[in-house]
């Protein structure tokens, strides 16, 4: 099987009280789990089975819809669990900040506008920080397991933050409360590893 569900890097309950420990044990061990199965079984056989999941995503236009959800769902997903840890939060520093500073003339301007996009997709998707082909950031949104890596996307770019905002990712803890669970996430959000891919 050529995809793999990546360890979670830290303890389901690492991130209470923003998000608890089961909310995190069944998004992590069934939804992402079950994007991984069924990519696999999307590819098996096929010449994408060799590919990268940044690569599939590129041209995801040539692939079925199997694998635009199950693949995006395992990229976005690997992403998530990446740029979020215990004792996060805050702002993030160094060359981040400037650029962060750059594109949306302050912190609170950025997480205004990164609330409002999360807060605004309808329906099922994901609100992302990303890089362009110029270097700067923008932010964006995608429905269902879209990401901005995908040619389909409207707005394209690389990931360096992403925020799932399917109801499986807060509905435990926070029901219909969607404003809240985005309020409270930005004190999980690790900006070391934000840092980290806005580098590369
Ligand atoms: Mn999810």
């Amino acid at each position: 099987m050529p995809f793999t569900l990546p360890a979670l890097p830290y303890a389901f309950n690492a991130l209470e009280p923003h998000i608890d420990a089961r909310t995190m044990e069944i998004h992590h061990g069934k939804h992402h789990n079950a994007y991984v199965t069924n990519l696999n079984n999307a590819v098996a056989g096929k010449p994408e089975e060799s590919l990268s999941i940044e690569e599939i995503c590129k041209n995801i236009s040539k692939y079925p819809v199997a694998v635009r959800n199950n693949g995006g769902g395992h990229y976005n997903h690997s992403l998530f669990w990446q740029i979020m840890g215990p004792n996060a939060g805050g702002a993030p520093g160094g060359a981040l900040a400037d650029a962060i500073n750059a594109a949306f003339g302050s912190f609170d301007e950025f997480k205004t506008k990164f609330n409002a996009a999360a807060t605004g997709r309808f329906g099922s998707g994901w609100a992302w920080l990303i890089k362009d082909s110029s270097g700067s950031l923008a932010i964006t949104s995608t429905p269902n397991q879209d990401n901005p890596l995908m040619d389909v996307a409207e707005v394209k770019g690389t990931p360096v933050l992403g925020l799932d905002v399917w109801e499986h990712a807060y509905y435990l803890n926070y029901q219909n409360r969607r404003p809240d669970y985005c309020a409270a996430w930005w004190n999980v959000v690790n900006w070391n590893e934000v840092a980290k891919l806005f580098a590369k």
